[in-house]
């Protein structure tokens, strides 16, 4: 070889380039697949079939050499970018001194600093407090006890396309069935769900969608049984639905007045995804608790609720936590990352990011009928595919071209509750021109379909 024996250092120096080499998947991509197959639980899907080896800037290079745009970051996990070399000296640092005392059992400044630094950057000009966890479940599911310990009330109302995990407390409040949680159940109880504002296919404006939710709230609920309204600012898996203007303010007002603690799960929308630090900012809310996890910390598991000090300081000593919650490398990497968050100018490149994705995809649109919606914020933006004739939606041209694009190297998610939207989640580390050649492949998948 070639570039083939070798493994690659990964971070922001790898040649920023789209490189095939091989089909996808490559040779030695397939022997690690087979041994996949062979090995790993099948319920655990992969997208695009590769032997990831390396990655960093916008690309994601494989075992056999080929280099792909990535226009995922990994679930818009690697926001400040994979491998970033802030976030990999902090690790690196942190691992020879310690790995793990339990921050139960021996606390260390970290976490204490993650804790000040979401304090601080969180929407919100009152005091909070926060605690870490170590997935985006996780963190949904202590913000609902959290809720319910402060409000001393048991139920839950979670929105029509939400996504909040894989626990079983967060697959009843997540919406869709398939693959989530066929077969799973039961589920936890005092989960209520209600309509969402989709302006694309509801026709709604704000105002009107949150008076049917609410409606639907102080019918089937009722207010005095309510401990929290959840709700994504900006829904992820869901299809990246974006709210009309007044929706969000609404029901964050209705839940002031009932004494029900509204809950943002910022998880995918938040550290700034959408162009803003959170979403929750572009809506003009204040949440009264945030939940947190994926672009947090650089690619390492952790994850937060913050909020409100009076509804964090109802619980009680032990009530929270876990082994490994808020582990001292992983809390290293987000004082990092939090830190290129706020000083590297990343807000600005989501919105630049946002400045080339959405006029692009709506030229696309004009042409091509078969793009129902374009929609989203910064660098959290998605294209939906309908049959132009009725609306309805295409799954399998959304599948087709998703498919074509990883072929082609580019990879590109699917999400929506109909699985018929692409979403566009770019690190902010990635150039220009990787962002509009990964586009023009998109173009040309469509065109081929
Ligand atoms: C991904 C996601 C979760 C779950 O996070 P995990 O870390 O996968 O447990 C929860 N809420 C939202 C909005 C998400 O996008």
């Amino acid at each position: 070889m070639n570039t083939l024996t070798a493994t690659p250092v990964g971070g922001p120096t790898l040649p920023q380039e789209r490189r095939l080499v091989t089909d996808i998947p490559g040779p030695r991509s397939q022997e690690l697949l087979d041994r996949k197959s062979a090995a790993v639980a099948p319920g655990v899907s992969h997208t695009a079939p590769i032997a990831a080896v390396a990655a960093g800037g916008g690309v994601v290079v494989d075992a056999d050499g080929n280099s792909l745009i990535d226009l995922g970051s990994g679930i818009a996990v690697t926001t400040v970018g994979n491998a970033h070399p802030k976030v990999v000296a902090a690790v690196q640092q942190q691992v020879a001194q310690f790995t793990h005392t339990c921050f139960m059992i021996s606390p260390y400044e970290s976490y204490v600093a993650v804790a000040e630094a979401l304090n601080r950057i969180t929407p919100g000009a009152f005091a909070k407090k926060s605690a870490l966890f170590n997935s985006g479940a996780e963190a949904v599911e202590n913000a609902v006890k959290i809720a319910r310990k402060y409000t001393r009330k048991q139920a839950v109302v979670a929105f029509d396309h939400g996504y909040h995990g894989r626990t079983n407390l967060t697959m009843a409040l997540t919406a869709k069935a398939m693959p989530y949680k066929s077969g799973f159940g039961p589920f936890a109880g005092e989960i209520y769900r209600a309509p969402m504002s989709y302006p694309y296919r509801d026709g709604l404006t704000g105002p009107e969608a949150a008076k049917r939710a609410i409606a639907m709230i102080e019918k089937q609920v009722g207010a005095d049984n309510l401990a929290a309204v959840l709700i994504e600012p900006i829904q992820g898996e869901g299809g990246f639905i974006v709210p009309a203007d007044g929706f969000l303010p609404a029901l964050v007002e209705w839940c002031h007045v009932h004494d029900v603690v509204f809950i943002a799960d910022e998880v995918q929308t938040g550290f700034a995804r959408t162009g803003a630090m959170f979403a929750s900012e572009i809506f003009g809310i204040e949440p009264d608790l945030i939940t947190t996890a994926k672009g947090i910390a650089g690619g390492l598991p952790l994850a937060a609720v913050t909020g409100r000090a009076e509804i964090m300081d109802a619980t009680h000593g032990g009530g929270l936590g876990g082994t490994y919650g808020g582990n001292p490398v992983a809390c290293a990497a987000a004082v990092a990352a939090i830190d290129v968050f706020e000083h590297d100018g990343l807000i600005e490149r989501a919105q630049q990011i946002g400045d080339i994705l959405l006029p692009r995809l709506r030229a696309l649109q004009q042409s091509d009928p078969r793009i129902g919606d374009v929609r989203g914020r910064g660098a959290m933006v998605a294209a939906e595919f309908v049959d132009p004739e009725t609306g309805d939606p295409d799954a399998a041209l959304t599948g087709a071209i998703a498919k074509a694009c990883i072929a082609a190297g580019v990879i590109v998610l699917t999400c929506g509750t109909f699985g018929n939207v692409i979403r566009f989640l770019p690190p902010l580390s990635i150039g220009d021109g990787l962002l509009s050649e990964g586009l023009d492949v998109v173009a040309a998948a469509l065109a081929a379909h």
